[in-house]
């Protein structure tokens, strides 16, 4: 979908451009937004099917949920180094198979697994992935039946086996279960916004810890900023623990990391900008 030139532009509006000179007879709406909880029924609620090609917890789980109590079809895939997971949420009808929430009751903590940005990717692994979500979406819109909505799919490139796991409906779930709860999202004590942390803080310090080239191709810093980079050998090492210190990453997903790692150590004056430069 995407071409080294593209780095650092808005990917849904490269991919309604790119989707549009493959196929000009069909009607592609790009969206530059962020989806959250205001906007996520709205989005949801014009869509036959959703297809989460998301990388992160909070978004997938948001999506989810939201697809759940619209009664929509959810098709998700995710990847992580040579495997890959697909399902298919089929929430029009009365429940076959268990939600996202039977599996995960609690939506994991944001740095616990590690992102494309961080362990890396090989392009193939999403593109097969991508694919066959893809193709579980025209069997979907024209009225074919899926093993996928009652089991996870793991796709193993490496042994090339593929697994189907079933997924039973869990009585007391969360979301589908007999007595639904609403889930809470995640938040650490020891994450702060921009804005906050300096009001609290007047004298703190704000250090950005993403390597140069994601600064100088996504960019989005304040020049104010102090830069140590977090692939640096000990980069944090000389941190001065006694004055208060936001670290600031693209994501938040690496500084939830650290921080969390840190404040394990006993450093209480460090914090964590969730959701990063990108939120800003
Ligand atoms: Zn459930």
């Amino acid at each position: 979908m995407y071409d080294h030139a593209d780095v650092g532009e808005a990917k849904a509006l490269l991919a309604a451009r790119h989707l549009a000179a493959l196929n000009p007879l069909i009607d592609i709406q790009g969206r530059e937004c962020r989806l959250a909880a205001d906007n996520a029924v709205e989005l949801v609620a014009e869509h036959d099917v959703v297809l989460d090609c998301t990388d992160n917890f909070a978004t997938r789980f948001l999506l989810h949920d939201t697809c759940f109590r619209a009664g929509k079809v959810l098709v998700q895939a995710g990847i992580y180094q040579y495997e890959g997971q697909l399902q298919v949420f089929d929430f029009r009808d009365e429940l076959a198979a268990g939600c996202l929430r039977c599996e995960w009751p609690e939506e994991p903590a944001t740095g616990c697994v590690g992102t494309c940005t961080d362990v890396g990717v090989i392009g193939a692994v999403p593109a097969v992935l991508g694919s066959m979500q893809a193709m579980e979406t025209i069997k979907l819109l024209t009225g074919r039946e899926t093993p996928a909505t009652a089991s996870t799919v793991l796709v193993d490139l490496l042994t090339l086996e593929i697994t189907r796991v079933a997924r039973p409906r869990r009585p007391d779930c969360p979301l589908c279960g007999a007595a639904p709860r609403r889930p809470q999202p995640r938040h650490e004590p020891w994450e702060i916004s921009l804005s906050e942390f300096k009001r609290r803080f007047p004298a703190g310090r704000v250090i950005d810890i993403r390597e140069d080239w994601e600064r100088d191709q996504v960019g989005g810093h304040d020049p104010a900023w102090e830069h140590l980079p977090l692939s640096n050998p000990h980069p944090l090492r000389d941190l001065d623990r006694r004055r208060d210190t936001l670290l600031v990453c693209q994501h938040g997903i690496r500084t939830w990391r650290v921080v969390s790692a840190l404040r394990h150590e006993g450093a209480d004056r460090v914090w964590s900008l969730p959701g990063g430069v990108s939120d800003l």
